[in-house]
């Protein structure tokens, strides 16, 4: 069986895209009816004790990239609170599964991110269940692509900058406050922060801003022993960009425009996630790891 570990070829690793891969789906998205379905580590990923009895909380934690984060940092030792939307519950219920089967902790605690009441709830969630919180990795987020700035309405605007912007601010205020010297913190940018898309006006906008925040934050807790980084994925292959992340039309070719050819599965962010999450990372606070497939960034 290979892991990640294993030398691979990045061009052929993976699918390259084609019109199957068209497809749309209401609300948030399953990644149960995602075809073809994406791969989150669920049977690559190998542990080595990286993050041995760690606390997490995971954002986002029950399809694509969060998923594979949640996957790993349980392989690596760590015991995990999930977020994740009501609706996603199946998708969900396989990561705890996963997680369990990994001989750790899991808590799904599920629920809406644009109430600053539950992002509060969360973090106290890692600290009644887990005993704490050392690890925060931020992977929820929305996106919704609109023809013209026209279609854009105040309601989406909003939706958008709640899920994106305003979770991070109580999820990272709640979570400083509880963290103890050596605790990290993740937050989920995009390449979209330095290409915007003309069609991804809002969410381009909310990703520069998470990778501001986390600079700033970073160097406001540094004297706490508090790291703070960031993960700025290229195209990768998750729900989001099939429940109108993406025109439909547009999924015949995504990923395409990398130099690989191809999107990023999200198997491919958790090694990032996990070494931000580790002492191997000690020195590293304020940063962006790209991800992305070899687009430059600035
Ligand atoms: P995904 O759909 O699998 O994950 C996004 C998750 O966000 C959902 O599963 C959902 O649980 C959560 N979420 C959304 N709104 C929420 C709300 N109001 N309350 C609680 N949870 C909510 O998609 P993904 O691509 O894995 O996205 C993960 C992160 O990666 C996002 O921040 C996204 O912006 C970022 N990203 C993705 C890509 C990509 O191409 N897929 C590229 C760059 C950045
Ligand atoms: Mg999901």
């Amino acid at each position: 069986m290979t892991d990640q570990y294993t030398l691979q070829d990045p061009t052929t690793q993976y699918p390259k895209p084609d019109d199957s891969w068209k497809q749309y789906q209401e609300g948030a998205g399953s990644e149960q009816e995602q075809h073809p379905k994406p791969d989150a580590g669920e049977t690559s990923y190998r542990g080595t004790g990286r993050l041995t009895g760690r606390k997490a909380v995971v954002t986002g934690g029950d399809s694509g990239i969060g998923r594979a984060a949640a996957i790993a940092f349980a392989r690596e030792g760590a015991d995990v609170v999930l977020s994740y939307l009501p609706e996603e519950e199946a998708d969900a219920k396989e990561v705890v599964q996963l997680i369990e089967e990994a001989g750790r902790k899991a808590v799904a605690f599920p629920g809406d991110l644009t109430d600053e009441a539950y992002c509060e709830a969360l973090i106290q969630k890692a600290v009644d269940e887990l005993g704490g919180i050392d690890i925060l990795a931020n992977i929820a987020g929305k996106q919704q692509t609109q023809e013209s700035i026209q279609d854009i309405t105040t309601a989406q605007f909003d939706e958008t900058m709640k899920t994106n912007v305003y979770s991070l601010f109580w999820l990272n205020k709640a979570a400083v406050a509880k963290m103890k010297p050596g605790s990290t913190i993740i937050n989920t940018s995009s390449i979209q922060a330095y290409a915007p898309s003309p069609t991804l006006i809002d969410y381009a906008s909310t990703k520069a801003q998470i990778n501001a925040f986390s600079k700033a934050l970073a160097g406001s807790v540094a004297e706490q022993g508090i790291r703070v980084n960031v993960v700025a994925p290229g195209p990768v292959w998750t729900p989001l960009q099939q429940a109108g992340g993406q025109p439909t039309e547009a999924l015949a070719e995504f990923g395409a425009q990398t130099p690989f050819g191809r999107p990023g599965q999200p198997a491919e962010l958790a090694s990032a996630y996990v070494y931000l999450a580790s002492p191997e990372s000690g020195y590293v606070t304020g940063e962006t790891l790209n991800v992305n497939g070899g687009m430059p960034t600035p």
